[in-house]
């Protein structure tokens, strides 16, 4: 079946919708260049070339445009694509998109282009999943490694643990099929083979919480008695006056949020100071509940206390809370006292001593990988589907450890190879497609 039949021919455009230099509408299908013929005043395309020419609706002329041909199969979506490179203007690129609606096209969904280029099979899924990173990534670290992706890295991974998988499997079923011919493969090489794949995918898997820290970033809290410095702390960071500095104890009574980029987009977390005390206000106690929620949903804590007074018993509280979690021990205001404590940071958020060496800490602490050593990322779904893998070959390793039937084993082999399929895309159902792409945006 020649799958550019069955699909129709959608539009959208493509750049963001705003004031800017250039905009571009993408046609893809195969109407696209019927449509473009009918609404350009240089419509005579050859491969590689793009044209130049007017836009046309009923004699009218409605932009000055450069025309981008490609003839199926060497386009984005593997069909017939017409991108058209407008003025920017919001009215200009909307009028053209109108235009090539009035004349066959339908408007694309959510990342219809880049499904059609994996139905088409352009890219894999992992690739395909990757432009949505790469469109999405919150740091140039994330697009970076991202755009590993697109270049079929993940991809490649997974077939070479695919194939392992496959020859194993070769091996029992024929084994199984031609008792006469064939022997069956010993069961201490099933072992060993199972048991280097395992260690394949838990390779893989290493990355996953990097991955995931850099998808989601982390989410680190300011935590400590008021009047320690947290505030100052916050702003010192981020190098900004967000947070209200006083010398008034409580003075902080929200939660507030504001990113830093440390290649890792970090949330960093602004609390109110935890303490027990019967004077506070309602407002201060509400804020003070939220902090300890904070400490929950927290990936680190920067424990805050004043180096001038020393640990005392209401900070020895706090860190109680806090002991079984990742956190970092800071005694603020070293430029009035240096804390003896080694295992504390010295730092001055008033002067800005040491600020940096907590940044450098922080990133540590919350993504031990240095992102140019990252080979790849995998997204939980990816992670769920490997996971599924290393199951079954779990089984299977059991299996053959306890001369279980080989064709019992063989079940459970054909598991992994599925989970792996899933995660590429080779097997998939409608459901998990149209769940993924609906995380892309309009004309990607
Ligand atoms: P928070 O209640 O813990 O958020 O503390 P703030 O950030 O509001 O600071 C309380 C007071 O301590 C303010 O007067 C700050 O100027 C002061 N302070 C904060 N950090 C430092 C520091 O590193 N050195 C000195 N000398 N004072 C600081």
């Amino acid at each position: 079946m020649n799958i550019l039949e069955e699909f129709d021919t959608i539009t959208a455009i493509s750049t963001p919708l705003g004031v800017g230099g250039v905009g571009v509408i993408r046609i893809s299908g195969e109407k696209a260049f019927q449509i473009i013929e009918k609404i350009f005043s240089n419509p005579k395309f050859e491969p590689r070339k793009f044209n130049h020419g007017w836009i046309i609706d009923n004699g009218v002329k409605i932009d000055e445009v450069i025309v981008l041909p490609f003839f199926a199969p060497n386009s984005y979506t593997g069909e017939n694509v017409i991108e058209i490179q407008c003025h920017g203007g919001i009215n200009v690129v909307k009028n053209i998109l109108e235009l090539v609606l009035k004349n066959g096209a339908r408007l694309a969904e959510k990342g219809e282009f880049t499904k059609r280029a994996f139905l088409n099979k352009r890219m894999d899924l992992s690739q395909a999943e990757s432009v949505a990173d790469i469109i999405h990534s919150k740091t140039s670290d994330f697009a970076n490694v991202s755009m590993k992706n697109l270049s079929g890295v993940l991809k490649e991974k997974i077939n070479e643990i695919r194939n392992d998988i496959f020859e194993v499997l070769s091996k029992i079923t024929a084994g199984i099929d031609f008792p006469d011919d064939v022997k069956e493969p010993e069961y201490e090489y099933l072992e060993n083979c199972f048991q280097e794949i395992i260690e394949k995918i838990n390779k893989v898997l290493a990355g996953a919480k990097t991955s995931n820290i850099f998808r989601q970033g982390a989410s680190v809290a300011i935590i400590g008695k008021p009047n320690v410095g947290k505030s100052s702390l916050f702003n010192a960071l981020l190098n900004l006056d967000r947070a209200i500095v006083t010398d008034i104890a409580g003075t902080t009574r929200d939660i507030i949020r504001e990113t830093l980029d440390l290649g890792i987009p970090v949330t960093l977390i602004d609390t109110a100071g935890i303490r027990e005390d019967e004077e506070i206000s309602k407002v201060e106690k509400i804020g003070i509940e939220y902090s300890k929620q904070s400490l929950d949903e927290a990936d680190l804590i920067l424990f805050v206390y004043d180096a001038s007074k020393g640990l005392d018993n209401d900070d020895k509280e706090v860190l109680n809370l806090i002991k079984d979690k990742n956190y970092i021990l800071i005694a603020n205001k070293s430029d009035l006292a240096k804390e003896e404590n080694i295992e504390a940071l010295n730092i001055s958020a008033l002067s800005g001593e040491g600020v940096n060496d907590l940044k450098q800490l922080l990133k540590q602490k919350v993504c031990d990988i240095e992102p140019e050593t990252l080979e790849f990322v995998t997204n939980s779904r990816q992670q769920v589907c490997l996971v599924k893998a290393k199951e079954s070959l779990e089984q299977a390793y059991l299996a053959a450890k306890l001369n279980e039937l080989q064709d019992l084993i063989s079940i459970d082999v054909k598991s992994a190879i599925l989970a792996l399929d899933e995660l590429t895309g080779e097997l998939i159902t409608d459901d998990i497609l149209d769940n993924i792409f609906s995380n892309f945006c309009i004309g990607k």
